[in-house]
């Protein structure tokens, strides 16, 4: 239920990322009159806290996310999401032009390479299973659903971090599973990157901040990334 029965705003973010978390709270602080509610897809079993509102699950498509907008009175839709999630972004388009309500999109821009930075950049997740060496260690930066495409190569030792543990076993041969959210700093990452030998980094260029310390540790430890672009 809305906090404010009368809100000056209705503000629906499109969140999943910790910058939609962050305008939740900057908002929240700087305009109590306004309703803010996140929406989440419940991809993550124990979401961080949020401020505002939290509403969870798909919406059932365009016409079902364009029906919240219309049935909740949005006032305006921020799209937040990660830079990966396409549907749910070409959703909040054609949403909000059925709706008429304003979308603001605050999606990430992607990392640029830096000097120092030493990197293959491909364009899709086969393209990055294929360009790692053989017998490599391999720190494997993607989501769980990403994973089972690499169990092909059985010449590399993968290491995968994932927040919640799997429902089921990882479908790779040789792995060994780190649970917990990435490391803040750069500090951090390269103590997990020597704890473990890694010798590559495969991940999906999202931008922003929070998983930029894994590049900014490969960076400083010379580690070779294989970078997969948004295409
Ligand atoms: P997606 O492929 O773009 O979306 C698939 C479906 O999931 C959408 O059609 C929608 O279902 C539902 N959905 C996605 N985001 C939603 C949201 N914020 N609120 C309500 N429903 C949502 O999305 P995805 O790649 O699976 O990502 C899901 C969520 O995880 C997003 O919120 C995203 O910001 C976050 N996330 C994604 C990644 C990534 O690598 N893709 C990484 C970190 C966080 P309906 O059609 O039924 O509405």
């Amino acid at each position: 239920m809305p906090n404010n029965p009368e809100p000056s705003e209705t503000i629906l973010i499109l969140g999943g990322t910790r910058e939609a978390a962050d305008l939740a709270r900057e908002w929240v602080a700087a305009n109590p009159e306004a309703r803010i509610i996140t929406s989440l897809a419940g991809r993550t079993r124990e979401p961080a806290p949020l401020a505002g509102e939290l509403r969870t699950g798909g919406f059932g498509g365009v016409e079902g996310l364009a029906r919240y907008l219309r049935e909740t009175g949005v006032t305006r839709l921020i799209d937040a999401t990660h830079p990966f999630a396409r549907q749910i972004s070409a959703n909040a388009m054609e949403a909000a032009k059925l709706a008429g309500v304003p979308l603001d999109i605050r999606t990430r821009t992607p990392w640029a390479r830096q000097p120092g930075d030493d990197w293959i950049e491909v364009e899709t997740l086969e393209a990055a299973r294929d360009a790692i060496p053989p017998n490599s260690r391999v720190l494997l930066a993607l989501g769980s659903q990403h994973i089972g495409l690499f169990a092909v190569r059985d010449d590399v030792h993968f290491v995968v971090r994932m927040i919640d543990p799997p429902e089921q076993p990882l479908d790779l041969p040789d792995h060994t599973l780190v649970l917990g959210r990435p490391g803040d700093t750069p500090a951090v990452e390269t103590m997990l990157l020597i704890a473990h030998s890694i010798t590559h980094i495969v991940c999906r260029n999202s931008g922003g901040k929070a998983a930029y310390a894994k590049i900014e540790a490969a960076r400083e430890l010379g580690l070779l990334v294989i970078m997969v672009g948004r295409g």
